[in-house]
């Protein structure tokens, strides 16, 4: 973050689209009349840049300021839909590693939902950078498609550790990691195995695992029971909306995205075309949004006497926009701010937090290295494109690999064994997986020549696509088994 000499911190803001200039002017106003000693770095992003024909939606001089300033308050950026190839938003958090998502889910005074009442005050940290949103894809035949899951240990501590880092200064007591690791026990279980391993180091906050189906049931029968709930990216992605919609949906709903370099602020919304240019957009999310920019900047006192102000405006229900105005009573944008402007330095009957800075190392680069004493290869998974029935492609491949140096052991269709036969009722498609070992493990880099050699013998009928190698470290298999394997 950068200081300048008036002792303001500079904060690139990027407007963006539909509602988003709206809701931008409204969020400055308020701060500005709050004493917030924000200098604002104006930049562009979103659809003026991809009709600009700037691929990443995001001009140079936006990135420029923000590697300057280290921080942006974001307002929604459209996604392109017939032009431009990638979303604004993903390449920002992609470029500046924006690996944290936090999404505080906290019940709103005068915001009714069916939840109100049940004291709800969670956060939702997501992690933001790996998983399937790596957008990894391919045809792997005209009717099959693949994404792959990347799930690093580096990536799961460092998420895992601001997840307790801000379970602390928050004044937290419980953080739960939610995973799918009883299915994907590689990927998903890797979060779980290092939130085991690394949870001892916090001993003030009760750490505990849950299965990402069952969470989300419990968010809905006994959400209050929640504190910090830390998850996957796919995972955190469907879950935070879900618990935001518990609080009043994603109009009221603020976010961060926190890197090492960076972090980025912005309301979970989109664009609203619709309302756009009509003085009609809430700003509330936004304004959240800059509440959590001003609190990790350690503008402590400001954060909370604009959070004060929504909770005492929402509370008395006066001048409030009309998306969350009693029925008939609904203001311009401008009033609703002209409103939080008057309550600035009211106090509701809702305590803000007591918050305090987080504190999270930088990570090295040489933390991305996972070392193991030994890598061998004990054979290799094949992914094989073939229209052929599971008993023929079995009994092809067995007979094209004889005298190689690799045995096929199973044919597998999405998982399921089909050769040798086991007797289920699988349908099967176009996309075969032969799993081949070798006689004896190899070291990682050796092989060559012999997985030439076998992808050489590949039958007539059936052409592979993917080779996957089956790896032991410290001699530990480190791939999945199919049952009964
Ligand atoms: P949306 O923009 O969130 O709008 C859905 C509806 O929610 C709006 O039509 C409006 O309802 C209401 N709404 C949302 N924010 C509001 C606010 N601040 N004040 C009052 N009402 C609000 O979702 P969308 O229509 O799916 O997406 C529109 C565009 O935004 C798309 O291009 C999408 O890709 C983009 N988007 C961007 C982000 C981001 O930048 N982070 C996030 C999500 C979507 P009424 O029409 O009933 O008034």
């Amino acid at each position: 973050m950068a200081l300048s000499t008036t002792g303001t911190t500079k904060v690139t803001a990027i407007a963006g689209d539909g509602i988003g200039p709206e809701v931008m002017e409204a969020t400055k106003a308020v701060l500005a009349a709050a004493g917030a000693r924000i200098e604002w770095e104006d930049m562009m992003a979103g659809a003026e840049a991809f009709k600009k024909g700037i691929q990443s939606g995001t001009p140079r001089e936006t990135i420029d300021s923000i590697e300057r300033t280290g921080l942006a308050l974001k307002g929604p950026l459209e996604t392109p839909v017939g032009y431009g190839e990638r979303s604004a938003n993903v390449s920002l958090r992609k470029h500046f590693e924006l690996y944290a998502n936090i999404r505080p889910v906290r019940e709103l005074p005068g915001i009714r939902t069916p939840f109100s009442g049940r004291g709800i005050d969670m956060v939702v940290v997501r992690e933001n950078v790996e998983d399937l949103y790596a957008g990894i894809e391919y045809m792997q035949t005209p009717g099959v498609a693949e994404c792959l899951k990347l799930i690093s240990d580096p990536g799961s501590e460092r998420i895992l550790r601001f997840a307790f880092a801000l379970a602390q200064a928050e004044g937290r007591s419980k953080l739960a990691c939610s995973t799918k690791a009883n299915i994907m026990k590689l990927t998903e279980g890797m979060m779980k195995r290092v939130f085991e391993r690394i949870s001892g180091d916090y001993p003030s906050i009760a750490p505990s695992h849950l299965i990402v189906d069952n969470c989300a049931h419990q968010m809905v029968i006994a959400p209050e029971q929640f504190d910090v709930v830390v998850m996957t990216n796919m995972n955190g992605d469907i879950l935070s909306d879900l618990a935001a919609g518990l609080v009043g949906g994603l109009g009221v709903a603020p976010s961060s995205n926190i890197g090492d370099k960076a972090a980025m602020f912005e309301a979970v919304h989109g664009s609203a075309p619709q309302i756009a240019g009509k003085n009609l957009a809430n700003p509330t999310a936004l304004l959240l949004s800059a509440v959590m920019l001003l609190r990790h900047i350690g503008d402590f006192a400001a954060a909370e006497k604009v959070e004060q102000s929504i909770y005492v405006t929402l509370t008395e229900g006066k001048n409030l926009t009309g998306d969350i105005a009693a029925k008939g009573t609904g203001v311009g944008t401008d009033k609703y701010v002209a409103q939080l402007i008057e309550n600035l330095g009211r106090k509701s009957d809702k305590p803000s937090r007591d918050y305090a800075p987080i504190s999270v190392p930088a990570w090295s680069p040489e933390q991305g290295v996972v070392a193991a004493k030994t890598k061998e290869v004990v054979g290799v998974d094949l992914f094989i494109d073939s229209a052929l029935g599971p008993q023929a492609v079995g009994d092809k491949l067995q007979a094209a690999v004889q005298g190689s140096a690799f045995s096929l052991l199973t044919v597998a269709n999405r998982g399921v064994q089909v050769w040798p036969p086991v007797g289920g009722h699988t349908f099967c498609v176009d996309h075969y997986r032969a799993r081949l070992m070798l006689a004896a493990p190899i070291g990682a880099t050796e092989g060559q020549a012999q997985i030439a050699d076998l992808l050489g013998r590949i039958p007539e009928g059936m052409s592979w696509m993917h080779l996957e190698k089956l790896m032991r470290f410290d001699g530990k298999d480190a791939f999945s088994k199919l049952a009964g394997e």
